[in-house]
C-alpha cells in the first residue's frame, strides 16, 4: 500500500528475479537492492517532503477549438511530439508516477487522429520526430502498428520514431513477433528503441537476448537512466552500468537527476552529488568516450542539461535553473502552453525554472 496513491505493481518476471537475487545474494546485497528499490513499495514514500509534483511536466496539446486537450499528446519541443497511446505499465517504477496519471488507452480512431495532427499544415514543417511513450506502448503492439501505419499515411514529415519501453527488463518475453514486427516493412521510418536501465543487475540473460533481437533488426537502442539513491549513486555501479550498455550495443542518452515528484524524496540525491558523479564518470577515463551520458534535470519547463552557469540561484532547498527555451518559441508550437508557477521569464523571453533539490 502507498498513501501517495501509487500502487505497487511488479511483473512476475521481476518477482522471480527478486526472489532469485534474495536467495543467492541476500536482501541487503547491492544487486538485490539495485532492483528492489526501483519496484518495491517503501514506507518512506508516505513521509512529508518538499517533492510535491504529481506530473513530470504539463505540456498538453489542445484541439483547434482550444476547448479541450487532445488525448495522449504532449509537446514541449519544436521537433519532437510525445505520444502516449496508453498510460498502463507492466510494473510501477517507484520514482516515476507516469503510470499513475489519469489512465487512458487511445482507440484506433484516436490514434489515427494523432497521426493527422502530426501531418497537419501547422506541424508538417516543424515536426519530424515522435516519441511514443506512456505508460509502456509495447504492451499494445497491435495499436502501435495502427499508429505507425497512420503516420506513414497522414504524416510523411515524421521520419524518426522513438519507441520507449521497459518491457526489455520487466518482461523480455514480451519482445515477441508482434513487437519485432513493428520495425519491419516501413522503409520511410527510422526506428529507435528508448529504454531505461538503472542498475547493472538488470542485464538479465533474457534481457540481453531481447536487446539483441531488436538491434539485429538494425534498430538503435538508447537508454536514459535515472540517478537513484541507494541504487546507482556510486561511481562503481555507474561504470559497470555504462560498460554493460556499451557491451550490449545500447547508447547512453541522459543520466537524469531524479524528478521531484511526491513520494520519491528518499530516492533523490542532491544535484551537486549528481554533478560530482557525472564528472567522475565522464572525465576519469574509466568508461568509453562513446558511453558517456548527459547529466540533466527534467524540470517543469522541460529537460535542462547541467553546464557552467545553469544554476543561477539557490533558495530554500530549490535551485533556479537557466534554460535556453524561449516562451515565444514554446507558444509557436504549442499555442496554449502556459508557463508553470515555478517558471521565470527574463526580459529577453528566456525561461528559467525553480527546481526542488534532493538531499545527500
Ligand atoms: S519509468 Fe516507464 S515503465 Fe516505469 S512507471 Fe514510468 S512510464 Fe512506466
Amino acid at each position: 500500500m502507498a498513501t501517495v496513491g501509487f500502487p505497487e505493481k511488479i511483473s512476475p518476471f521481476l518477482r522471480s528475479k527478486l526472489a532469485a537475487l534474495e536467495s543467492s545474494e541476500g536482501n541487503s546485497s547491492p544487486s538485490y537492492l539495485g532492483l528492489a528499490r526501483q519496484y518495491v513499495y517503501d514506507p518512506r514514500e508516505d513521509q512529508d517532503s518538499k517533492e510535491q509534483n504529481a506530473k513530470h511536466y504539463e505540456a498538453a496539446v489542445q484541439g483547434p477549438d482550444h476547448a479541450h486537450d487532445l488525448p495522449g499528446l504532449e509537446r514541449l519541443y519544436r521537433r519532437t511530439l510525445v505520444i502516449e497511446p496508453t498510460l498502463v505499465c507492466l510494473a510501477h517504477c517507484r520514482y516515476c508516477l507516469r503510470s499513475n496519471y489519469q489512465k487512458h488507452t487511445l482507440t484506433e480512431k484516436e490514434l489515427i487522429d494523432v497521426a493527422r495532427y502530426c501531418g497537419n499544415a501547422a506541424n508538417r514543417d516543424t515536426l519530424n520526430e515522435v516519441l511514443i511513450t506512456g505508460g509502456d506502448p509495447l504492451i499494445i503492439p497491435n495499436r502501435i502498428e495502427v499508429l505507425l501505419n497512420a503516420l506513414i499515411d497522414h504524416a510523411p514529415n515524421i521520419q524518426i520514431i522513438r519507441l520507449a519501453t521497459r518491457l526489455t527488463t520487466q518482461d523480455p518475453t514480451r519482445i515477441d513477433e508482434s513487437v519485432l514486427g513493428l520495425f519491419l516493412n516501413k522503409p520511410s521510418l527510422r526506428f529507435e528503441l528508448a529504454t531505461q536501465i538503472n542498475h547493472p543487475v538488470e542485464f538479465f540473460q533474457e534481457s540481453i537476448e531481447a536487446f539483441a533481437k531488436v538491434t539485429d533488426l538494425g534498430v538503435r537502442i538508447y537508454s536514459q537512466n535515472v540517478l537513484l539513491k541507494g541504487v546507482n549513486d556510486d561511481l562503481d555501479s555507474l561504470i559497470e552500468l555504462y560498460d554493460a550498455m556499451r557491451r550490449n550495443r545500447i547508447e547512453a542518452h541522459y543520466l537524469f537527476h531524479s524528478v521531484p515528484i511526491r513520494g520519491t524524496h528518499h530516492l533523490r540525491t542532491s544535484v551537486a552529488r549528481g554533478i560530482d558523479l557525472a564528472r567522475s564518470l565522464t572525465s576519469s577515463g574509466r568508461i568509453s568516450g562513446r558511453a558517456k551520458p548527459m547529466f540533466a534535470a527534467m524540470t517543469d519547463i522541460g529537460k535542462i542539461t547541467f553546464y557552467e552557469g545553469t544554476i543561477v540561484d539557490r533558495r530554500d532547498g530549490k535551485l533556479l535553473l537557466r534554460s535556453q527555451y524561449r516562451l515565444a518559441d514554446r507558444r509557436a508550437w504549442n499555442p496554449t502552453w502556459q508557463p508553470p508557477e515555478t517558471a521565470v521569464v527574463d526580459q529577453d523571453g528566456y525561461l528559467s525554472v525553480w527546481y526542488v533539490d534532493g538531499e545527500g
